[in-house]
């Protein structure tokens, strides 16, 4: 197969930092379109696979899965876009499209694995996916996805792709609405984003946070309550109050406080990836039917439906640009809660030489 060196961030051990480093990508398969990439968040799953937390990560690794850019070339059956379009990717690529789940439109699941946008099998070249930390990238166009024309701000959109998806998906399943009192746990980059979904669902938000910085602000994004999560007292003001809790939390944590927020059959959804499994006392599932469930990013279909549904609800993220040499600053940011929201790579700093910059 043809293939073309690209610039892009990446490392190739647990311990180097991030720096430029070549790649190759595809030359265009028929199906395949080609991407300038613009802009690229940074997600904590990202932190979590440079750190092998989940101790699935191959090296060399290029992160980076919530990618905006502009189509610069299509392959010669490419139907739905065309060059100049300003396109997305998310954290899917590439699925087997005959499997139960990819039939009915959850490629997130989908029983031959997914190719996911970075550290995943690629069928293709060989070796490794790379991700959004690079110039350009090539994907299928069934995997692309349209950044609706009235979103403007493209680099505040880029986390919808990941961040986005994954908090709408267990949103609309869970049929929050203007008749449900839910939880959000966790005011990050997922967080705050589902802060503002699920305000435009309509129904009344109460969040809680470790940080006592946040909790104005989560009012600002939507929030009807915000409560110091570690604070027992306060905590327990809302016992069994809520039908749904979504819980965004990256590290270790007692679900078992939140469980009895819950009203009777209630759900309490994990989206948060904490690396080590979290304990749950039966009696707090016992006692009012109550459901512990998760949720994983969402299929192809409805990732689109959920950037249409964020342009028309005016949704976007919060978010501080930075350019790629600040990668591994941003990184330990993130590590330790010091972002508001989500930081955003601006992709054009990767043409220029680190002096330059
Ligand atoms: P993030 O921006 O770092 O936000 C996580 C938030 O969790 C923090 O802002 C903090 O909120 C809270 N938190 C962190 N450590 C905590 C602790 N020890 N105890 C209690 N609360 C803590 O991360 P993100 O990008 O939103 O991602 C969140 C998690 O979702 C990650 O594990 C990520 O890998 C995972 N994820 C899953 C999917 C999926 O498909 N399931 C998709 C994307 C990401 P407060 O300051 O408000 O307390
Ligand atoms: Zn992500």
């Amino acid at each position: 197969m043809n293939k073309k060196n690209i610039k892009a961030y990446g490392k190739e051990n647990l311990d180097n930092p991030l720096h430029e480093i070549n790649i190759v990508r595809r030359t265009l398969l028929p199906n395949d379109i080609e991407m300038n990439i613009l802009y690229c968040g940074i997600c904590h799953s990202d932190l979590h696979q440079i750190k092998n937390d989940f101790g699935m990560t191959s090296y060399p690794i290029v992160p980076g899965h919530e990618i905006i850019g502009k189509v610069i070339r299509i392959g010669t059956d490419v139907n739905n876009f065309k060059i100049g379009d300003i396109a997305a990717v998310g954290c899917i690529v590439d699925s087997c499209g005959k499997c139960e789940y990819c039939e009915h439109d959850l490629e997130q699941f989908c029983d031959e694995g997914v190719t996911f946008s970075f550290n995943s099998p690629d069928k293709h070249l060989g070796g490794m996916t790379f991700g959004g930390f690079s110039e350009k990238y090539v994907c299928d166009e069934k995997y692309v996805l349209h950044v609706p024309k009235n979103i403007d701000d493209l680099a505040a959109a880029a986390p919808l792709l990941c961040a986005g998806i994954t908090v709408y998906s267990p949103l609309k399943h869970w049929k929050v609405g203007p008749d449900k009192k839910i939880g959000i746990i966790g005011i990050g980059g997922l967080g705050h984003i589902a802060i503002k979904i699920a305000k435009a669902m309509g129904s009344y938000i109460t969040v809680f946070t470790t940080s006592l910085s946040k909790m104005e602000d989560a009012k600002r994004l939507g929030a009807d309550e915000a409560v110091l999560s570690t604070d027992l007292e306060q905590l327990n003001k809302y016992l069994r109050s809520l039908d749904f809790i979504l819980d965004t939390v990256s590290a270790k944590h007692d679900v078992n406080s939140y469980l009895n927020l819950l009203k009777h059959d209630g759900s309490l959804v994990l989206v948060g990836l904490p690396p080590e499994p979290l304990e749950i006392g039966a009696f707090n599932v016992v006692i009012g039917r109550r459901s512990f469930s998760g949720s994983n990013i969402g299929g192809i279909a409805e990732t689109q439906e959920m950037l249409d549904f964020c342009a028309k609800h005016n949704i976007t993220a919060e978010i501080e640009l930075i350019n790629i040499q600040e990668v591994n600053e941003a990184f330990e940011k993130l590590e330790n809660g010091n972002v508001k929201y989500r930081f955003v790579v601006d992709m054009s700093s990767l043409e220029q030489s680190q002096k330059e910059i």
